[in-house]
């Protein structure tokens, strides 16, 4: 082999490691980012060197190139799907109050100490304030991991080795396996099933109280509806029933609507089960109420206390960002959620024909069509949220999961949908963005 050849070998020019890490751009990313991820980048880069596809002296800003944008990998998608609350988009997103609560109590910060008195304080103390100020009927609040949570914690303390008595068309699965019968029988509690799939009355439940009853539960089944022959008890005369029992009746309403919204009339919420009778109410706090995810817990003071007690709180309780998330969004201004809720639809159209007369100029075939949404994440089933959607050809849906900026739509009769009722107003030049990154790369 000649000298000549030897040196035309690109192996031989590949930059080595230590000496892309000296790198001053490199040096920054690797303060941003950790050095196992710039380090995993720049092998990526020295192979496509090593393979002809990349020129030696293009390593560094190809290395730029590759890096991630954070040391996290979950990146912001644009959901476009119109339905509000989507499980696998994260449920609710968070609002601009509450991001910036999340970062003031990143660091260390007072969670669990009085700064006046420098004593250890009650921790979260303003966020459960916030919950109580937003729910007047609530005597005292509680706030753990999640609502399966909330629900694992009441059946465990007021269950276990007991009856929980609830009714048979409520033992129902949420979504993705979970099903809350069998989250309710871990935690070794005995479900007593009151009445039939479709029918149940107060004296069914009355019929199965027992001196080993711990609770009786209402479970909303917010994923669907029963229609026809049917009946359930409401939260009222069931209260009635269990006056001077002592048994506890426990709602969990799912949704964590704080009060009755006149745009979801059927949509439980925690202010109305709570004044109708139920002594503690169970939510999430990741969906309609539109903060970070939680299990609320409100109601009598004597249940949240023997609740909190219980050692099972200490493996369910939240973090402090948790905490600040969940204030601020009960605070500050209306979260996005109420926000995508409460668009006219006449706004909706207007920004439609706004995005779609863009990507037409653009040479894209947009539409404007009416296009229902949802509220999702389990809740108001039966009522589809009026919305209007850009219009895309076929094929479109795929590529737009994997732009710069993901946007996540549907398809429905060969077209692509991108439903505006699940987008906030400030997303939208992003949206046009991400299609015509899309259709550029086909012409
Ligand atoms: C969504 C839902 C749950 C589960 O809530 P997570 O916060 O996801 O644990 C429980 N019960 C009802 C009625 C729900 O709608």
């Amino acid at each position: 082999m000649s000298d000549d050849a030897r040196t035309d070998d690109p192996r031989r020019a590949v930059p080595r490691t230590d000496a892309l890490l000296a790198d001053p751009a490199l040096r920054a990313a690797e303060q941003r980012l950790g050095r196992a991820l710039v380090k995993d980048a720049v092998a990526r880069v020295q192979q496509r060197i090593r393979t002809g596809a990349l020129a030696p002296e293009r390593a560094v800003p190809a290395v730029l190139d590759d890096l991630p944008t954070t040391a996290g990998s979950l990146r912001p998608v644009l959901n476009a799907t119109g339905v509000l609350v989507h499980t696998n988009l994260g449920r609710a997103p968070l609002s601009a109050a509450a991001v910036e609560a999340i970062a003031a109590a990143a660091g260390t910060t007072d969670v669990e100490l009085d700064l006046a008195t420098g004593r250890r304080g009650p921790r979260g103390e303003a966020a459960l304030g916030a919950l109580l100020d937003a729910v007047p009927a609530a005597e005292a609040a509680l706030v753990v991991g999640n609502c399966a949570a909330a629900l694992a914690l009441v059946a465990t303390a007021l269950g276990q080795g007991r009856e929980l008595v609830l009714a048979r068309g409520e033992l129902v699965e949420i979504g993705d396996g979970f099903r809350i019968p069998d989250l309710l029988q871990s935690t070794g509690a005995r479900l007593r099933e009151v009445g039939t799939t479709n029918r149940v009355t107060v004296e069914d439940y009355r019929a199965a109280l027992s001196p080993d009853t711990g609770a009786v539960l209402k479970v909303h089944p917010s994923n669907f509806v029963v229609r026809g022959f049917t009946r359930s008890a409401d939260v009222g005369e069931l209260a009635a029933a269990l006056a001077g029992t002592g048994v506890p009746l426990v709602a969990d309403v799912g949704s964590g609507l704080l009060r009755a919204h006149p745009l979801l009339p059927d949509e439980p919420d925690l202010q109305s089960t709570l004044a109708a009778g139920a002594d503690l109410v169970l939510a999430s706090g990741d969906k309609l109420l539109g903060g970070p995810q939680a299990g609320l817990v409100l109601g009598r003071a004597d249940l949240v206390q023997r609740l909190r007690r219980h050692p099972l709180y200490r493996a369910l309780r939240v973090d402090k960002t948790t905490l600040a998330a969940l204030e601020a969004t009960l605070r500050g201004p209306t979260p996005p959620v109420r926000q995508l809720l409460e668009t006219g639809v006449e706004e909706l159209r207007t920004r439609a024909t706004a995005v779609a007369g863009r990507l037409a100029a653009a040479g894209v075939d947009a539409r404007v069509v009416d296009a229902p949404g949802r509220v999702g994440g389990g809740g108001a089933p039966e009522h589809p949220l009026p919305g209007v959607a850009v219009s895309l050809p076929d094929g479109f849906a795929e590529p737009l999961r994997r732009a710069t900026v993901p946007v996540v739509g549907y398809v429905e009769e060969d077209r692509t949908l991108l439903n505006l009722r699940s987008l906030l107003p400030a997303d939208d030049d992003a949206l046009v963005g991400a299609v015509l990154e899309v259709a550029r790369r086909w012409t």
